[in-house]
C-alpha cells in the first residue's frame, strides 16, 4: 500500500505517495500517540467533512495534544488531497500523530505531525455478502470502560483490539466480530456501530464507551424521518434472540444488514433495506438511481 501512484498530504505539502514516510522513533509509533479519522468522497464531496475535520480535533484533544491545523485547514486539506489524485470516489483518511523528536513516555517536546491520503475504495464487505447480511461472531476482547481508556478519541491505540477480534473472525470465516463492552453488554462491531430491529422498533446501544459514530447519527435521523421509534439503551448479548433485523454502520460499512451473530440470525428485513436506501440516497443519490434502475 505504500508503494503507490499518487499523492499524501503531509505536514502542510503535497508529496509522492511512495515518499510519506515517518522515523521509526516516532512517539505515536512506539507509544500509541496518533488519531485518525475514515470519510467518504461521494461524487466529489466528502460527506459531513467538517464533523470529521472537528472529530480530529476533539480526539487529538483527549490526547493531551493539538492538531497544528484549524478544521478549516484540515477540510481544505481534505479536498485539496482528494482533486490531486483525480478521485470522485473514494475514501480519505486524515492521521495526526506525535513525532520522534524525544524518546519515552513524555512527549512534551514533540512535534505533532498530519498526513491525509486519499484512495478508490468499494464496499467494506464483499458485496454479495453485503446483500444478504453479513455474520459475525461475538468478540473476546471487550470495549475498555471510560475509567480506562480514551473512549471518546478515534485513537490509534484503541484499534488494537479491533484488529485481533478481525483477524479471529476472518480465521473462521465471519465477516466480523460483535464487541461487548466492559459490562458485558452489546458495544459495536471493529470499525462500525450496530442497530437491532424488533416490532418495528430500532435499538442501539448507548454510545457511553465506544464512538458516537458520524453515520450512527445520521441513521437515527432517517430512521426518525421515516417515522420509526430509535431507542438507546443497554442492550444484553442474550437479548439477542428476540431481535428480527440487525445492521451495523460506519463510514466505511455505510448500512450493512447482519444475518448472523453467534448462535442468533437475523433476516434483512423491511427496515434495513429502507435505511440501506434512505442512506445511499443521502450520501450518494446517482448510485441510489443506478441502483433503482438495474432493479
Ligand atoms: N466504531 C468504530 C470502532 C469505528 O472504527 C467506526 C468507524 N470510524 C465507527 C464506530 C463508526 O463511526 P463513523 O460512523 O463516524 O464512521
Amino acid at each position: 500500500f505504500d508503494q503507490r501512484d499518487g499523492f499524501i498530504w503531509l505536514d502542510g505539502k503535497l508529496v509522492p505517495w511512495a515518499d510519506a514516510k515517518l522515523h521509526v522513533l516516532s512517539h505515536a509509533l512506539h507509544y500509541g500517540s496518533a488519531v485518525f479519522e475514515g470519510e467518504r468522497l461521494y461524487d466529489g464531496e466528502i460527506f459531513k467533512l467538517t464533523e470529521h475535520s472537528e472529530r480530529l480535533h476533539k480526539s487529538a484533544e483527549i490526547l493531551d495534544f493539538q492538531v497544528p491545523y484549524s478544521v478549516e485547514e484540515i477540510d481544505a486539506a481534505c479536498r485539496e488531497v482528494c482533486e490531486a489524485n483525480g478521485l470522485i470516489n473514494g475514501y480519505v483518511r486524515p492521521i495526526a500523530w506525535r513525532g520522534s523528536e524525544q524518546m519515552g513516555v513524555s512527549a512534551q517536546n514533540n512535534s505533532i505531525h498530519l498526513a491525509i491520503a486519499a484512495w478508490e475504495w468499494g464496499s467494506y464487505f464483499d458485496p454479495a455478502a453485503r446483500l444478504k447480511g453479513i455474520r459475525m461472531k461475538f468478540a473476546k476482547y471487550r470495549r475498555p470502560d471510560p475509567a480506562t481508556a480514551p473512549v471518546r478519541s478515534k485513537a490509534a491505540g484503541l484499534y488494537m483490539i479491533c484488529t485481533i477480534e478481525k483477524h479471529g473472525a476472518e480465521r473462521e470465516g465471519y465477516a466480523d466480530a460483535l464487541m461487548l463492552d466492559w459490562r458485558g453488554y452489546v458495544a459495536e462491531g471493529t470499525g462500525a456501530n450496530i442497530f437491532l430491529i424488533k416490532d418495528g422498533v430500532l435499538h442501539t446501544p448507548n454510545p457511553d464507551c465506544f464512538l458516537d459514530g458520524i453515520t450512527r447519527r445520521t441513521v437515527i435521523d432517517l430512521a426518525k424521518k421515516r417515522g420509526y421509534e430509535v431507542i438507546e439503551r443497554h442492550i444484553k448479548p442474550e437479548e439477542l434472540a428476540d431481535f428480527s433485523e440487525c445492521f451495523i454502520t460506519g463510514t466505511a460499512a455505510e448500512v450493512t444488514p447482519v444475518s448472523e451473530i453467534g448462535e442468533y440470525r437475523f433476516e434483512v428485513g423491511d427496515i434495513t433495506k429502507t435505511l440501506m436506501e434512505d442512506y445511499i440516497n443521502l450520501v450518494q443519490p446517482q448510485r441510489a438511481a443506478a441502483v433503482a434502475a438495474a432493479g
